[in-house]
């Protein structure tokens, strides 16, 4: 694989900076340029991160002297340098929609973490081992933007990334109906507990639009490409409830599921230790093994313990038995930072370089 020069744009930021640890000797990806808000600009990475450094590996030496631009007004400066970017940074929608179509206009392709575009029907929304087949509307898309390589991908919200991956090989019994409560950790508000402190012993029953979207992101990544967009799909039934808990890393999911043909819970594990997608056949550098991870233990998985499995991009699930009011009910954990962040996004980038979308 030839090796892409690649931008961080909100490379400041708590996204951005797992960015920039992940792709730290990157075997097809080389970052050459950073950028962010204008009050960055200009300034060395070290000197714009200053105390918000929040990774546990240091910096990386490569990036630290580099000058970084403003993410608007230097997108020519950018677009010279890089064959894509990746983007995660916190700014309106509306302004985040125009940005990322600006660098696919400047025919940059854009990796995106943001949730602006993720319901634009010819922007694939895309978890690389459940619907690695919607890349293919980039082609509605750039013809609707008027681009030979620009493009904009997006990751969905990291609290699906957990029970979406455990339910997608049990669609085939037809999931009817799910509620999935998520317990959510505080650097999915990029947070830690030093910039937190009101998070120690404590629990906050709301996350703004969270619920919203871990009911309506399922159905769009389950959804079909028909013509040039991407339709929803019409089932299951999802509702859900998301909570804040003192967690640094790891968003958790108790789940319940009922399905038109009930599974033996055999059968589901079977099913749950067989299931690989693209990503395992295509060996990207960033995919699991082993995506989905069963645990017979009945005080497993734990955020503490089981969150990094496989470099953080596996899926651990436990405790699963039936229900009285729902067929069955489970347990699932993932990485929000890394699977459910900044490494679903990277290992959404080797899918794209994979099927030649940056050539
Ligand atoms: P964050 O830590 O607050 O970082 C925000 C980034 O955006 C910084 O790099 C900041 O640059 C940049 N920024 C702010 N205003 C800007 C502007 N006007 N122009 C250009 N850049 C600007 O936020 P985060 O947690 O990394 O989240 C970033 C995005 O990823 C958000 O859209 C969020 O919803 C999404 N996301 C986050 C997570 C997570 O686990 N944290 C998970 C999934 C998705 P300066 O340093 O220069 O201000």
């Amino acid at each position: 694989m030839k090796k892409f020069n690649v931008g961080i744009i909100g490379a400041t930021g708590m996204v951005g900076q797992r960015f920039a640890t992940l792709l730290e000797n990157h075997p097809w990806f080389n970052v050459v340029c950073l950028a962010a808000s204008p009050r960055s600009a200009g300034k060395t990475y070290e000197e714009a991160v200053g105390s918000r450094w929040a990774m546990a590996k240091p910096m990386p030496e490569a990036m630290k002297n580099m000058i970084m631009l403003d993410a608007t007004a230097d997108i020519a400066k950018v677009a010279e340098q890089v064959d894509f970017v990746f983007c995660a940074v916190d700014m309106k929608k509306d302004e985040i929609k125009a940005l990322e179509e600006a660098y696919a206009k400047a025919e940059v392709p854009v990796v995106s973490n943001n949730s602006a575009h993720r319901f634009t029907d010819d922007v694939p929304m895309v978890v690389p081992e459940i619907n690695p087949e919607h890349i293919e509307v980039i082609k509605s898309q750039r013809a609707r933007l008027g681009t030979k390589r620009g493009f904009v991908a997006v990751k969905s919200n990291c609290s699906i990334q957990s029970y979406v991956p455990a339910l997608h090989p049990l669609m085939k019994y037809g999931v009817s109906k799910v509620l999935a409560c998520t317990y959510q950790a505080i650097s999915g508000a990029g947070k830690t507990f030093e910039t937190w402190p009101e998070m120690v012993d404590n629990l906050i029953p709301f996350i703004g639009g969270e619920e919203e979207k871990s009911e309506k992101e399922p159905l769009k990544v389950w959804g079909k490409v028909e013509g040039d967009v991407i339709v929803n799909a019409c089932k299951p039934e999802i509702t859900t409830q998301c909570l804040r808990v003192p967690v640094s890393d790891g968003h958790t999911a108790a789940v319940f599921v009922s399905f038109d043909q009930k599974p033996s819970k055999e059968e589901i594990l079977k099913a749950w230790k067989e299931f690989a997608g693209v990503p395992q056949e295509l060996e990207l550098p960033s995919a699991p093994k082993q995506f989905l991870n069963y645990f017979e233990e009945d005080n497993r998985p734990q955020a503490k313990l089981d969150r990094n499995l496989e470099g953080g991009m596996a899926v651990s699930i436990g405790r699963l038995r039936e229900d009285t009011q729902y067929d069955y009910k489970f347990v699932c954990l993932s990485h929000n930072t890394l699977r459910g962040a900044a490494g679903g996004a990277v290992l959404l980038a080797e899918l794209l370089a994979a099927k030649g979308y940056f050539d």
